[in-house]
């Protein structure tokens, strides 16, 4: 009998070491290297990297829609046309993997075809910016089930990835894309469950405006992304659209009857983040007092859009499938 305790207590000890101890040790590690990456780095200044007269930004796969005539669904492709180029940035999740895609839907219905898009950035490899799951495990990226031909197209992204037909061009520096284009490039972290995530995010400079920072999922945080435009650029910031990961109280996808989104947007599975935390983002982002605030519904809660409808006010734009955000003439 004493033998049989011993031996469970054996068995358990191995099973508690390979599937919490070892992992949470990777995990911790791993945070303290996103942590030293980033206090170690210095980006260099972009100065007069052009600019663009006008920008637009229209949402082709948010959560929310402009009407029930488009697909909504918890991911994120925006199209960003400047006065030189026409940008698609990020592809959507196609979640429920439907042929069409929401994204070929939504572009069908908004009248945007892919002979219009000259580049294309991915902002991380995530399942609701590359298009699934599948998609983010082979390191690669759809628009819909199959992958449609993108040849001619300037295509960044910001880890190895791969498509038929060409080389994306992966770039982890603060780079120049085009006219008052950049990229701020990537900010690591560490996240529970999706583990080592590299994002970068968008500037673009709209004369006598300033720049505007557009975010995928925000998994850099507010801080670390508002210093790295600060460091990188001499402009002021215009606006701040897209993701900003506040799934509280709850996130917008559920797997197995769990709320998913607040289990991968931390470091810790123990260190949730609260509405304190979104108020404070807030303050941080009034400190540089931007023009335009448009938070992406696909990682954020009702209650988190509010508390931005409120801070913000008139500067306050809804991000919606089909709502077209202009800035400038
Ligand atoms: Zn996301
Ligand atoms: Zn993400």
């Amino acid at each position: 009998m004493k033998k049989a305790g011993q031996y469970f207590r054996c068995i358990f000890f191995f099973v508690f070491s390979y599937t919490v101890m070892l992992p949470a040790c990777a995990n911790q590690a791993g945070v303290e290297k996103a942590e030293r990456l980033w206090k170690e780095y210095r980006p260099l200044k972009i100065r007069d990297f052009g600019s663009t007269q006008t920008l637009s930004i229209l949402p082709l796969i948010d959560y929310h829609t402009m009407d029930e005539n488009l697909v909504g669904e918890p991911g994120v492709s925006y199209l960003i046309q400047t006065d030189h180029h026409t940008i698609l940035f990020d592809v959507g999740f196609n979640q429920k993997g439907t042929e069409p895609s929401p994204l070929e839907c939504n572009m069908k219905r908004l009248g945007v075809a892919l002979q219009d898009i000259d580049t294309i950035v991915i902002s991380h490899n995530h399942p609701d910016h590359v298009g699934g799951f599948e998609n983010m495990e082979k390191k690669t990226f759809s628009l819909g089930k199959t992958q449609a031909d993108f040849t001619g197209k300037r295509v960044f992204t910001p880890t190895p990835m791969t498509y038929p037909g060409l080389e994306p061009a992966c770039i982890t520096e603060a780079t120049v894309l085009g006219p008052g284009i950049a990229t701020i490039g990537t900010i690591p972290r560490q996240l529970f469950l999706l583990g080592w995530t590299d994002e970068q995010a968008l500037v673009v400079n709209v004369a006598n405006k300033g720049v505007v920072i557009i975010v995928g999922c925000g998994h850099q945080t507010v801080p670390k992304f508002l210093k790295r435009v600060d460091d990188i650029f001499t402009e002021p910031v215009y606006g701040i659209i897209g993701g900003l990961h506040y799934p509280v109280p709850d996130g917008r996808i559920r797997k197995f009857g769990l709320d998913v989104q607040p289990m991968v947007s931390t470091e810790s599975p123990f260190r949730g983040i609260t509405m304190e935390d979104v108020q404070d983002n807030i303050e941080q982002i009034k400190a540089v007092k931007p023009a335009i605030v448009a938070l992406s519904p696909h990682d954020s809660s009702d209650e988190a859009l509010e508390s931005f409808r409120q801070a913000f006010g008139p500067a306050y734009r809804e991000l919606r499938v089909g709502d077209r955000i202009i800035i400038g003439l």
